[in-house]
Formats: structure tokens, C-alpha cells, sequence
């Protein structure tokens, strides 16, 4: 996708699959009734799992960085490297990996077998989260041993920052602690990566409904529906997580609701 001079490109790892009405619910009742588009024919919501790369003068970011090689009845991935390769980037051209939080299904790729995967890269991430997924006393075990190696080329941060030209972070807790957004912006055009924000594009159309993956739900909420309306009936690209295929598309208003719509 262009924004102005500059490329983002999905690279898609895999697939997951949750129970949509187990996992994503409207306040006061099931509404998936009026969004049966997003589901598949066992009422799954269908993620889909990777990340984006940015090129920006002499930097190669990665944001976000897969679920890995997993294969379970829920997530099924493993094809990263090969469409980072497509793309004609090695590992060892990375020079940035930016999380938008430290969840199993962003960082599959960030190390494998206690090596880290892209050899030359800074790993950047919200202080946060950090703390919640590594550094807690309760923090869970695979995910330290996931992440540990990383330290040596951790750059950790707290605030709203420019990590390269025309790549901005911006803090929007509440999925997790440190949960952060990217903007991409170049001669006037912007897309924002919100991580997961919103898991599905429902949430963008409806942002009081609640994920049982946010860590603070009411904080998550309001994060949602701030950028919502920042978004709405703008020129704005946004581009989530998990919404399928990695696309990219606008907030539009039609009628009494908004709607997500691809370009
Ligand atoms: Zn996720």
C-alpha cells in the first residue's frame, strides 16, 4: 500500500481461528447476527496473522513479526520468512522490528530456538509491556523464554515518538498495557497500524463491543472509539492485525453507522 513516497507491505504468516461469539461480544446481547460477512460457515472469526515492512531511507522495519511456526486447532503459521523473502528482504537487512504489543501472535518470529531471528535489528516495544509479559513475577514462562533474548537489542519506550522517517509510535493502551499504534506518513498521506486495537473490522463500526483478549477492557474501549473517530470520513488508511488478508482500508459513515470499508 502507498502512502505518499512510501510502502507498506503485508507479510502474511498464517491463519488463526477463534469462535467469534466466544471471543468478541456486543454489550447487552449477541449482535453477530448483523455482521454474518465476518464470519466463516462454523462462526469463526478467520485472523489473519504476520505483519507489515516499511522501507524508509535506510531503515527496513518490520511491524510486528508473526505467530511462528505453530500448528494447532486455533493458529496455523510458518510462511514469514518466505513472504519477507518474496519481497527480497533477508533477516539481516531488518534493521528495526516494532511491536504494537508482545502478544504469542506478534512476536512468533522475534526469536526462534533462543537466537533472535533478524540478527541486525533494534526490537522496539512500550515500556509496558515489557514489564507485563517479561519482566512481571507472574509472567507466563514461554512467553519470557520467547522474548528474553531480545534484551540485548531492546529498545524500550513510554511516549509518543518518531522510531524513522516518516514512522511515528503512538501509545494506545488497553489490549494490553503498552499496546501501541504506528503512523506512516508521507507528503500529506497517512495509514495507521493499530495493532489489535481492533481484532476485526466490526470493532471499528462498533467499538464498545469487548475482546476477551484485552487486557483493560474499558481503557481498550476508549482507544477504539478515539481513533475511530479520528478516522471517520477521512483520507486515513488504517490497517490492523488481524483483519483479513492484512488489508488496508478507510472508516466511512453511511447512514447511522460506520463501516470499514477495503480500497
Ligand atoms: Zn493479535
Amino acid at each position: 500500500m502507498k502512502v505518499g513516497d512510501l510502502e507498506i507491505v503485508p507479510i502474511v504468516d498464517g491463519t488463526g481461528r477463534e469462535y467469534a461469539r466466544e471471543v468478541l461480544s456486543a454489550p447487552g446481547g449477541d449482535r453477530w447476527a448483523c455482521h454474518p460477512d465476518q464470519l466463516d460457515d462454523h462462526g469463526d472469526l478467520v485472523l489473519t496473522l504476520g505483519g507489515f515492512l516499511l522501507r524508509t531511507g535506510d531503515r527496513t522495519v518490520l511491524v510486528d513479526a508473526g505467530v511462528g511456526r505453530i500448528h494447532n486447532d486455533h493458529y496455523d503459521g510458518g510462511g514469514f520468512l518466505e513472504a519477507l523473502a518474496a519481497t527480497g528482504t533477508a533477516p539481516g537487512d531488518v534493521t528495526d522490528v516494532v511491536f504494537t504489543h508482545l502478544h504469542f501472535d506478534h512476536v512468533g518470529w522475534a526469536t526462534s530456538r533462543g537466537e533472535v531471528v533478524f540478527p541486525r535489528a533494534t526490537y522496539r516495544v512500550h515500556t509496558a509491556d515489557w514489564a507485563h509479559f517479561v519482566d512481571a513475577p507472574d509472567a507466563d514462562p514461554g512467553a519470557v523464554r520467547k522474548l528474553a533474548p531480545l534484551r540485548e537489542r531492546l529498545e524500550v519506550f513510554d511516549a509518543e515518538h518518531t522510531v524513522a522517517p516518516g514512522l511515528d509510535a503512538r501509545p494506545t493502551p488497553g489490549h494490553t498495557p503498552g499496546s501501541t499504534s504506528y503512523v506512516v506518513s508521507s507528503r500529506g498521506e497517512r495509514a495507521l497500524l493499530i495493532g489489535d486495537v481492533a481484532h476485526s473490522v466490526v470493532e471499528l463500526a462498533e467499538p464498545d463491543w469487548e475482546a476477551v483478549f484485552d487486557v483493560d477492557p474499558a481503557a481498550a474501549r476508549a482507544i477504539r472509539h478515539r481513533l475511530a473517530d479520528e478516522l471517520a470520513d477521512t483520507d486515513d488508511l488504517v490497517a490492523a492485525a488481524h483483519f483479513p488478508g492484512l488489508a488496508f482500508g478507510r472508516v466511512v459513515t453511511v447512514g447511522e453507522s460506520r463501516r470499514f470499508v477495503t480500497v
